[in-house]
């Protein structure tokens, strides 16, 4: 975990009854989260909203949380789960399971091998296709991010989609299939900047739910190589000293928490 989860008690059973007024709600309009005030909990007996259908996310301190979709929700106000990752990471988590489990369920109502509609397990977050004894589950892809070190120096990279926002950043890619975390780690960075790395250290993760990634961050260190940035991927990469850095992604991310985190072991 990041930062604040160890504050707060977070249970993941598969069923609870339909709300009662302990229930809270996080709601979705055309991709945004409705909120009050910045906050995008609301209590399940006390909202203004006609709820499409609620799906069970979890609960948080022992409180049950809802999601579902909102048709009708002009004039109020909203906050994309990006900007919520900057304001809460307890709730950011709540609210990328929201959309993972709305997402599962809306692209998987038929089985993509026989075309048969699913059913839900009655045991588990889990749809089934009964004939082909198949089971569809919400989807996390894995995803390496890497800061690359050489003593008082770190490589950061200007992705060509990051380029508007002028942050340089770790790298990042998708495992592959049939990769370890680690190949994926030597393979991204071979691609994207064309160096060798040792010492590769596995650190902390984060769910990065656009679409549904989870990130998982490492350190490793420089062991070879001239930077070549990759054509059509990576803008700029350059290396920079500890005590002159770029603008960089904030600590609230997982890029901006392994620069940090490197920053405090070579103070320490
Ligand atoms: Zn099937």
């Amino acid at each position: 975990m990041l930062y604040e989860l160890g504050q707060h008690q977070i249970e993941l059973p598969f069923r609870h009854n339909t709300p009662d007024n302990n229930g809270r709600l996080l709601l979705w309009h055309e991709g945004r989260l409705l909120c009050e005030e910045g906050n995008p909990v609301w209590s399940a007996t006390d909202h203004p909203f006609d709820v499409d259908k609620l799906e069970f996310i979890g609960l948080l301190d022992n409180k049950p949380y809802f999601t579902g979709q909102v048709i009708q929700a002009a004039g109020t106000e909203t906050i994309t789960l990006r900007d919520l990752a900057l304001v809460s990471e307890t709730l950011f988590m709540l609210a990328s399971r929201a959309k993972g489990l709305l997402e599962w369920r809306a692209q998987h109502q038929f089985c993509g091998q026989c075309g048969q509609k699913t059913k839900q397990i009655v045991t588990e977050f889990a749809l089934t296709c009964e004939p082909c004894r198949l089971r569809f589950y919400p989807r996390i892809s894995p995803c390496i991010i890497v800061l690359i070190t050489n003593g008082d120096q770190v490589l950061l990279a200007q992705g060509e989609r990051h380029r508007d926002r002028g942050w340089y950043s770790t790298l990042a890619g998708f495992v592959e299939t049939g990769e370890s975390a680690e190949q994926a780690v030597i393979r991204e960075v071979q691609e994207e900047v064309g160096v060798k790395l040792k010492n590769i250290r596995y650190l902390n993760s984060q769910t990065w739910p656009f679409p549904n990634q989870l990130m998982l961050g490492f350190h490793a260190e420089y062991a070879g190589g001239e930077i070549t940035p990759q054509v059509g991927e990576i803008a700029d990469a350059a290396w920079f000293k500890l005590d002159d850095l770029p603008k960089y992604p904030p600590n609230l991310t997982i890029a901006g928490w392994l620069i940090q985190s490197y920053l405090k072991e070579r103070q320490s």
